[in-house]
């Protein structure tokens, strides 16, 4: 494909197609806040399954934990976010970096780190703002001293203030991991590019806590899994890359960060962090609980794990795995336009259409196998107009295979499958379309993009 994939295209198939909403539209909307449609809320579900099995399902050693998103005030003090996120901070919408407006002069420009923030003609600054990028809300009837709490702007504390509870009771030991997915909150000061960077999304966090000695080799064996996990599920190689922290970037707590970027139409922007958090934050947590989090082996053994975190939005993903899979082309003499995503990431798997949805006999043959079908998948049945709309439409919203039942069907009892990529067509009996299918996903799957 000829032109660049933008982000006003994807915006507009979003919207198009139902992926996502502008929220509270109706209102004049709210911005860098987004309702998601069907196919958005099939497609997060399915994102978050194929982490959940890589993350969890898939391993012995990485337990689910499903923490509050109200947590005890103290949390947030003992994390450093309620005094770390006080400051003035000014921001560079160029460079996309953060300063603390009273620190400027020890700051460097994102562009131009020989600079000062402000000192190149492509600096631009937003003006200084005490700020917190927590959301604070009241917990009770009363706004009273002590009612107030603050909602999360990560998942990770939730971890680790209940990592005695699964040491103990899933009798863990280092190495293992807790993951955890869920709504965390923050009052961005830049929001924008769509779901790139919104005031609430949906974290995929899992802590591994490793003996300090094998920190470093977990923290690299993340970054693998991670990137090999993007890779699996069909985000091209020649848009992805990792981007390790220089000491200077990275966050008080950190040991090691790296960032797995992708190459938004935006540019590269951080996908997903992977960072080595040392022993802080189980630290932090019993300095100001007073319980102790640390790990007591059999033969006295005891310590203090170090965690390496890989941390990601289910948003960002998804605009990757959406830039990645948009392409217009033409076929014949009509242009179309295709999702390519990996079949296990599309929000519907098949599509059964007949092919007049006029003729009655066509119409009991095709519902008979989507009620089959979609016992197992998402499939969608479809008989409104054209064949060739239908088909588009499917396109469009990245359905990898169509099953069409037309007038062979009603002598032998096969239809016809249509790949979304190739386009090809082929003939199998309409019992083994079940099994087509699941041995169609078990499949390994590259982007036909990919040169
Ligand atoms: P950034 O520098 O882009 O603000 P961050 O370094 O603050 O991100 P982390 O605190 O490391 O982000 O959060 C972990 C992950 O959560 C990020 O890699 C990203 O995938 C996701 N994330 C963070 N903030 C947002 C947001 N405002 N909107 C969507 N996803 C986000």
């Amino acid at each position: 494909m000829s032109e660049p994939v933008t982000m006003d295209k994807i915006v507009s198939l979003s919207r198009r197609r139902g992926f996502v909403f502008p929220s509270s539209e109706i209102y004049g909307g709210m911005g860098s806040t987004y309702d998601y449609g069907h196919y958005g809320v099939l497609m997060k579900n399915n994102i978050r399954q194929r982490w959940f099995e890589a993350m969890v399902r898939n391993r012995d050693d990485i337990v689910a934990i499903d923490s509050a998103v109200i947590l005890h005030p103290k949390v947030w003090e003992a994390s450093g976010h309620v005094g770390g996120f006080s400051d003035p901070l000014i921001d560079c919408r160029t460079c996309k970096l953060r300063f603390r407006a009273d620190k400027l002069e020890d700051s460097n420009c994102g562009l131009k780190p020989s600079k000062r923030p402000g000192q190149t003609p492509e600096c631009d600054l937003t003006e200084p703002r005490q700020f917190n990028l927590m959301f604070e809300t009241t917990v009770g009837a009363l706004q009273e001293e002590g009612s107030r709490a603050f909602l999360r702007p990560e998942t990770a504390q939730g971890i680790f203030i209940n990592f005695k509870n699964v040491l103990q009771i899933a009798r863990r030991k280092p190495p293992f991991g807790i993951a955890q997915t869920g709504k965390s909150f923050r009052n961005e000061i830049t929001p924008g590019n769509f779901l790139f960077r919104v005031r609430e999304f949906e974290q995929m966090e899992m802590e591994f806590f490793v003996p300090p000695d094998e920190a470093d080799k977990w923290y690299r064996y993340w970054i693998d899994e991670r990137l090999n996990w993007y890779r699996r599920y069909g985000l091209r190689d020649s848009n992805l890359r990792v981007r390790e922290h220089g000491p200077e970037e990275r966050s008080h707590y950190s040991q090691g960060t790296s960032d797995i970027e992708y190459d938004y139409p935006i540019g590269w922007g951080e996908l997903e962090g992977i960072a080595n958090r040392g022993d802080f934050d189980l630290t932090q947590h019993t300095e100001h609980s007073t319980t102790k989090l640390e790990y007591v082996g059999q033969d006295g053994e005891r310590y203090v794990p170090y965690v390496i975190e890989p941390a990601v939005s289910i948003e960002r993903i998804m605009v990757a795995m959406l830039v990645d899979a948009y392409d217009e082309e033409i076929v014949g003499d009509r242009e179309r336009t295709v999702l390519r995503l990996h079949p296990l990431i599309a929000p519907v798997t098949a599509a059964v259409l007949p092919l007049i949805g006029k003729n009655d006999e066509m119409v009991a043959k095709a519902r008979g196998l989507y009620e089959d079908l979609r016992r197992r998948h998402s499939v969608e049945y479809d008989d409104g107009g054209a064949i060739g709309r239908r088909y588009r439409r499917q396109d469009e919203i990245g359905t990898p295979w169509a099953f069409t039942v037309d007038e062979q069907t009603l002598e032998d009892d096969t239809v016809t499958v249509r790949d979304r990529d190739s386009l090809a067509q082929e003939r199998l009996p309409i019992a083994s379309v079940r099994d087509w299918i699941e041995a169609a996903l078990e499949r390994d799957w590259k982007s036909p993009k990919e040169s």
